[in-house]
């Protein structure tokens, strides 16, 4: 029934989208326009692609995003406001691989608007999630980020081509320390008692096969999808098996189900953020990704019981 009302609502989103092209409705016809100082106005789907944006657009960039703190982006509908903003924004930048589908309806008419529309997972081999769908997650994975940064930095110097050696300098630097990120991943991991984790939902095909961990997901690749109770069955027994004592929750999904198979494995919970929005706390005490990723990796190394 969500499913359905869900491609009900994208169905409208189209015919509004349609509507603003022909200059019908409430907005009149939008148009493409710089931000105030001249910098270059980007719209982009949710936190991790608006931190990229900023840190390869630096001052030459105002950026909105379009999903707000505190809200998980899976099930995620723009409103028409939301819309309309990224019809005026000069570049829109979203990750694909089925993440934000509203973003592949809208993208075609954004770009014949004068937008410039970024996908960032352009060019990055997906791998199934579940069934016929491709895992969205590839920014968790610091190797696959950089790519995400350089499909980013192409559409900022397509927008804004006299800024271009900015953008190159911003992206280098930025794509050094997402490196530096992949270093500490592969030498914190190298040498644990476990590979195997058992999350919140499935978030981690690309990390974990970078990483080699065997990672048991309990919900699907969205997590509001409720599992049915023979998965949760499978879980607490796969956490049996492998002698688990953490199972993994996030912060912008309600922990029940982690709790629940924490309690009846005799097991703790720890914090994964799959970075797809901070919390407020989170933003107010100045984290980002790539904070957030260096505790990722911290309680990783807690649950698979790894070496120095
Ligand atoms: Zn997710």
């Amino acid at each position: 029934m969500k499913r359905r009302l869900f491609w009900l609502l994208l169905g409208l989103l189209a015919v509004l989208v349609a509507c603003m092209a022909l200059g019908l409705g409430p907005f009149g016809r939008l148009g493409t326009s710089p931000a105030p100082g001249g910098k270059v106005r980007v719209t982009a789907s949710f936190y991790t692609m608006a931190e990229f944006a900023r840190q390869v657009g630096g001052d030459r960039v105002d950026v909105t995003t379009m999903i707000p703190a505190g809200v998980e982006p899976h099930e995620f509908l723009p409103t028409t406001q939301d819309i309309a903003g990224a019809y005026k924004s000069q570049v829109f930048v979203y990750n694909g691989a089925g993440l934000e589908p509203w973003a592949d309806k809208i993208s075609g008419d954004l770009g014949a608007g004068g937008v410039v529309v970024v996908n960032a997972s352009d060019g990055i081999d997906l791998m199934a999630g579940e069934g016929s769908a491709y895992d969205p997650h590839v920014w968790l994975d610091p190797v696959l980020a950089q790519r995400e940064v350089d499909n980013i930095r192409d559409g900022l110097i397509r927008a804004d081509p006299k800024d271009r050696s900015v953008y190159e300098q911003n992206t280098a630097a930025y794509n050094q320390k997402l490196a530096a990120l992949d270093g500490a991943f592969r030498s914190g991991l190298a040498s644990c008692a476990r590979r195997d984790i058992v999350t919140s939902h499935q978030a981690f095909t690309y990390l974990g096969k970078r990483y080699g961990l065997d990672v048991m997901a309990i919900s699907g690749l969205s997590p509001d999808e409720e599992p049915p109770p023979q998965k949760l069955a499978e879980v607490a027994r796969f956490a049996r098996q492998h002698n688990i004592h953490y199972i993994f929750f996030e912060r912008l999904v309600n922990p029940k189900l982690s709790q629940t198979i924490a309690t009846e494995v005799g097991a703790q919970t720890l914090v994964f953020d799959p970075l797809e929005g901070l919390t407020q706390q989170e933003a107010g005490r100045g984290e980002d990704y790539l904070s957030v990723q260096r505790e990722n990796l911290a309680n990783l190394r807690r649950a698979m019981e790894c070496g120095s």
